[in-house]
Parts: C-alpha cells; structure tokens; sequence
C-alpha cells in the first residue's frame, strides 16, 4: 500500500493545521457509514518559473462547493479561504508536485436526516507529473455508470466510487489496465476515474454531459482544441463506433492525458505517437506548468 503521509506530515481539519498522524475523526460518520462524502482530487505543480502552483484552483473548489450543495451537506466556507488553506498545505508540507485531496464530510448520525454542520480536511502528498506514459489496454467494464435519476451524479460524491472500484478491480483482475464505462443505455461513458476522447479521421469526440462527471481536464482539453484549432464535437458515443477509432486516450487530474494501446483487446488505426491525443497530451504538460507551447 502506498504511504500517504508520515509522523511530520500536516493536514487541514475544520481550520487548523494538525500532524496528519494526530487527527481524529469520529467512527460514527454518517460518511464512513453510508458513503456520504463528497470531495476532489486536485495537483499542484512546480510551474516553469518554480513557482508552485494548484492548477485550476477556482474549478476545483467550486465543483467541491456544488457537489456539497447537491448532497445536501452543509457549506461553511469561501472558495478562497480554501485555496489560501491548500496553498499552506503544500508549503508546510515542503510540496509542489502534489496530489491534493479535500473531503467534505458528515459529523456523527446513524439516520438519513441533514446535518447542520459539516466538516472538511485537506490533506495533499507528493505526486510526480506524468508517471503514465505507458499505454493502456481498456476493456468494456461489466459494470454501468449509475442512472443519473438515483444519483446526483454531477457532484464528485465519494459513494459513486463504489462503482469506480468494482470496475476498475474487474478490469485489473481480467488483465487489462482499466475499465470503460458505459451509461444505462450501453453507450460510452467514462472511467473510474476519468473522461475519455476518441479521435476518428483527424476530429476528437466525448461523451457530452448527463452521464459523466464534467472532468475539468475534460473541459482543459476542450480549451486546448480551441487554441489548436483541433476539431472536437461532443455526443453519444456507441462502444461499436469506438472500435473503429484511430486513437482514444483518457484525461482526469491525476491521469492527465493517457493514451489507449487497446479497447477490448483492438489496437487502434494509429500510432499513439502520430495521433491528435499525443499532442494534446504535449499542450497539457506545457499548459499545467506554465509553459507556452509551439507545436511542431
Ligand atoms: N470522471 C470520474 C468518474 C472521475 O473520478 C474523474 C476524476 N475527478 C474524472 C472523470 C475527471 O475529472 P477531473 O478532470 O476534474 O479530474
């Protein structure tokens, strides 16, 4: 198992600063109990200057501020009292490349009734840019995306997760790298914990929203397909027409941009390499630290 923090390491609980190996929490959360929980996963990266800088800071707490409102958990804080807070996080814990991770969590109840508090933690460790750069075999997961009517599956609520694990654990114990999704009707969704693209004669496609969390890489590659002038549509995506794609990659904080080898055991048409996938994935490195990027 991995180590997430040590006997020096500080974290953020409910505004204060604590050795990670003293905090509490209580055992009788309604969020350890029944999954209610929401929160994000962020980075922060050494930028060109040296700088350290979370990346898309405002997005990510904003989306952590509305996956709350949408689970009825109590919201107690500014959009920028947190990111000054993640900020001394990542400085007391000597951090720039870090993975950073803010819960939003119930207090002790056993019953299904609001709460009128919450509390939250901010905790961040260290995490090296652009640790994938091996391909991916993807399979189909047996499992779906859940039906957006019994979920508000637009808030980033860590009982969706649930999900996540049992496809991605299929997929693994299959031999593949990582699970695909599909939504309740059996069209391409996403991953356990990423948005996808595919890429057919030179033109990028993704899933369009209603059955997907709304990735804000997903919405960075959109950006960059802008400033590169890629063609890109979003739509329903049949798991047919994906096996005829030229290239696929999936994108999320902590994948960044990760290219596809397989989908269900297919190569695809093109390279990684030649594929427009790979030059995003090189607009991405560039944008996340701060760099102007030229392409070739
Ligand atoms: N879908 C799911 C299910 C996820 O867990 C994530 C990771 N937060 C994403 C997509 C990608 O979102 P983002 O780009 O905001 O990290």
């Amino acid at each position: 198992m991995a180590t997430y923090y040590n006997n020096e390491t500080i974290l953020f609980l409910n505004g204060e600063y604590i050795k990670a190996a003293d905090a509490k929490t209580d055992l009788y959360s309604q969020s350890l109990h029944y999954g209610y929980s929401v929160f994000e996963g962020i980075r922060s990266y050494k930028t060109a200057n040296g700088d350290t800088k979370i990346f898309k800071a405002e997005e990510h707490f904003e989306r952590l501020k509305n996956s709350a409102i949408a689970l009825n958990l109590p919201w107690h804080w500014t959009i920028e009292e947190l990111i000054t807070a993640t900020y001394e996080v990542l400085e007391r814990n000597n951090l720039q490349d870090a993975y950073i991770r803010p819960v939003v969590f119930a207090p002790a109840n056993m019953s299904f009734v609001q709460n009128t508090e919450s509390h939250i933690t901010i905790q961040a460790w260290e995490m090296q840019p652009f640790l994938g750069e091996k391909l991916l075999r993807v399979m189909t997961s047996s499992f779906q995306r859940p039906n957006p009517k019994a979920f508000m599956l637009q808030a980033k609520a860590a009982g969706h997760y649930v999900n996540s694990i049992l496809a991605s654990q299929e997929a693994k114990a299959k031999g593949f790298d990582e699970a695909l999704l599909t939504d309740m009707n059996g069209n391409v969704a996403e991953g356990p914990g990423a948005n996808m693209f595919y890429e057919k004669d030179g033109r990028l496609f993704t899933p369009a929203a209603g059955h997907i969390l709304m990735g804000i890489t997903r919405a960075t590659v959109l950006e960059i397909c802008s400033e590169l002038d890629i063609p890109v549509e979003e739509k329903m995506i049949t798991t047919e027409e994906l096996k005829n794609a030229d290239a696929a990659f999936f994108c999320g904080t902590a994948a960044e941009i990760i290219g596809w080898e397989s989908y269900d055991d297919l190569p695809f048409n093109k390279q990684w390499g030649d594929s427009v996938g790979k030059l995003i994935q090189q607009a991405y490195k560039h944008k996340v630290i701060e760099k102007e990027f030229k392409p070739i």
